[in-house]
């Protein structure tokens, strides 16, 4: 008989539960976030009130959860989800995001929402990779959470160029009109997921376009935050 032995994408330990994708030991020993703002998520001198930078501009959502920095090891698994093709890492990384969120839960920081929207992936991006991870890590965290999502409530119009070689105000140009929402979202707590932020451009456009809609409140998830 086979018996497929599931060891931890980090350690390479068996795992006593192989679902869970990476061992306690691992989870225990990810780095360790600094103090950081529950809106912006960039470090700084409290966990609860927005920052300095918040105050003067704020960001179109009200808190963030997020597992780490875009930093080894975290890095290292996102790639692997998505350019190796590795989709078994979703619900692994869901699963770690899942946990952050219900810590910020127990605390009163955060309310449950009622859906999940996950940044999509233009068409042809999708279609040449043949899967959109962030819909990969939405899937379960729906699941879970027993909230409704659909990978079609929001949609790209048009491709963009990948957005790194853009300054700052490049970037909300080239982000300006390119989603679309496909079902009515008024009333709505929602949570906007992707897998990594780093400016938040692209998810400040999408909260524009979400709170247009007459949504009730709006929280980011992301497995990763750029420091
Ligand atoms: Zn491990
Ligand atoms: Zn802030």
């Amino acid at each position: 008989m086979l018996t497929i032995v599931s060891r931890c994408w980090l350690c390479q330990q068996s795992l006593y539960h192989p679902l869970h994708g990476i061992c306690c030991y691992c989870r225990h020993h990810l780095p360790v976030l600094p103090l950081c703002c529950p809106r912006c998520g960039l470090p700084a001198s409290h966990a609860v009130l927005p920052c300095g930078r918040c105050l003067n501009k704020s960001p179109r959502w009200l808190s963030i959860t997020f597992v780490g920095d875009y930093a080894p090891p975290l890095s290292g698994l996102i790639k692997k989800l998505k350019y190796d093709g590795v989709m078994q890492l979703a619900p692994v990384l869901a699963r770690l995001l899942l946990l952050r969120w219900l810590d910020a839960w127990r605390a009163g920081n955060v309310i449950r929402p009622q859906q999940i929207i996950s940044v999509p992936l233009h068409h042809g991006r999708c279609w040449r990779r043949g899967y959109n991870q962030t819909d990969l890590l939405a899937r379960p965290l729906a699941h879970w959470l027993g909230c409704y999502y659909s990978n079609k409530t929001l949609q790209r119009i048009r491709a963009t160029p990948p957005q790194q070689q853009l300054k700052a105000t490049a970037r909300r140009r080239n982000l300006r009109g390119i989603f679309r929402c496909t079902e009515s979202l008024r009333g709505q707590h929602i949570a906007l997921l992707d897998d990594v932020m780093t400016t938040g451009s692209t998810l400040n456009e999408i909260a524009k376009l979400l709170w247009a809609q007459g949504i009730a409140s709006l929280q980011v998830w992301c497995i990763c935050r750029t420091l």
